[in-house]
């Protein structure tokens, strides 16, 4: 079999979806040829010449699109320009958002594809070695306080110098998942202040055990949902947290939103009012900018400034540290490919596999049903 990677075409995107290290590791595992665009590494600093000696051929983009069986994207086929130049037949794994994106499972669907989205691979223990979500949300969290410390006029630590003291900068992290924990933990290993909140009670302790002050609400009312995910909140408690919010705006420097509820837009969290409340100079970054934003005004894709405050809303973050996403992506993806197909020519598609089923879309061209999702105990 042959395993294809092409040149990410989206725009902006500067990840690969294959290292050369896993490069050599899939052609150790037996699989016949991997064929790689020429170039397609180079944002992420992995160099042709690092392919080639993995023993990766080079290609142009129709050899590539005409040879592979089983390709490996990080961003769903470009409708118009990927989709259906797939091979016909051949298995396509990547991000795929398959609501979002019809035309594309569509044409994938014209081709007889089977594919499979790295964003629906179930999170259970098994399955955390192909968790691209959290690889991502953990380079996203990480970025975002990068990101807010370049536009802050000042040090994130504090000290004290012969030029006078420097008080430490106060952030605020709302939502303590994978990118939110990530965050706090930046935010600490950067030496300011940080606050951190969280609707599931899970987020308490792991907030606190990273140094930082988990914020509460009076309002008693369990987040915890589905399979360990956020649920949505009372109109009560969003109102409490809101006022919570507005306190804290007032007193810290950096504000990183995170709260996302699977399958729902994010809830809007941090006002207008509220921003106006912040000093100048502030900043926020806004990590569900993507699905709508915490934030009243934030630019999806901009950093803007309003009112003297600086809202950042990039929904690229993974892509700005590309080297590291890659590798992540590139782990992720080659150990979930690995764990569908052997690599010795053997390719059979276990439906029986919560995994691959939960993570299927396209089997042999026709659309599967969503996967029941796990329920706690
Ligand atoms: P996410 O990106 O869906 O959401 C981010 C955070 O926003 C969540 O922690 C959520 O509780 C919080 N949130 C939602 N509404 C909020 C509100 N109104 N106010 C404040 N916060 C709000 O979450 P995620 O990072 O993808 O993961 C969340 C959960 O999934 C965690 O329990 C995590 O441990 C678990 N998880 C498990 C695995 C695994 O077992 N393999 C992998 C990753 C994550």
């Amino acid at each position: 079999l042959t395993v294809g990677v092409p040149l990410e075409i989206y725009p902006n995107e500067h990840r690969v979806a294959l290292t050369p290290q896993n490069t050599a590791l899939l052609l150790k595992k037996g699989f016949a040829r991997v064929l790689v665009e020429k170039t397609a590494g180079a944002q992420a600093q992995f160099l042709d010449e690092q392919y080639k000696a993995a023993g990766a051929i080079l290609v142009d983009r129709d050899e590539l699109f005409g040879s592979t069986d089983i390709m490996l994207k990080v961003r769903p086929p470009v409708f118009g320009q990927e989709a259906e130049k797939v091979k016909e037949g051949s298995t396509v794994i990547s991000f795929l958002y398959a609501n979002q994106n019809k035309e594309i499972v569509e044409a994938l669907q014209a081709r007889k594809t089977n594919a499979f989205a790295m964003e629906m691979i179930p999170r259970i223990s098994r399955a955390q070695v192909f968790d691209a979500l959290s690889s991502m949300a953990n380079i996203a969290g990480y970025k975002a306080v990068l990101e807010a410390a370049n536009h802050f006029g000042r040090f994130l630590t504090g000290q004290v110098t012969a030029a006078g003291k420097i008080p430490p900068c106060k952030v605020m992290v709302i939502g303590a998942g994978v990118a939110g924990l990530s965050a706090i933990a930046t935010a600490r290993r950067m030496g300011a202040i940080v606050r951190g909140f969280d609707t599931r009670s899970a987020a308490r302790e792991q907030v606190q055990s990273l140094g930082a002050e988990f914020l509460e609400v009076t309002i008693k009312e369990s987040g915890d949902g589905a399979g360990g995910y956020a649920k949505e909140m009372s109109p009560e408690f969003i109102e409490a947290e809101m006022a919570l919010f507005m306190e804290q705006a007032k007193d810290v420097d950096i504000i990183v939103t995170t709260a996302l509820i699977p399958g729902k837009p994010a809830p809007k969290l941090i006002t207008e009012e509220m921003v106006s409340a912040m000093k100048q100079g502030s900043v926020i970054v806004d990590l569900a900018a993507e699905t709508g934003g915490n934030c009243a005004v934030t630019k999806p894709g901009e950093a803007s400034v309003y009112k003297g405050v600086t809202i950042i809303g990039y929904t690229d973050l993974p892509s700005r540290l590309p080297t590291q996403s890659s590798t992540l992506y590139s782990n992720n993806i080659t150990k979930f490919l690995l764990s569908i197909s052997p690599g010795d020519g053997r390719f059979a598609i276990n439906l029986d596999d919560e995994v691959v089923r939960g993570s299927i879309v396209l089997h042999d061209g026709v659309r599967l049903p969503p996967a029941p999702r796990p329920v706690p105990p």
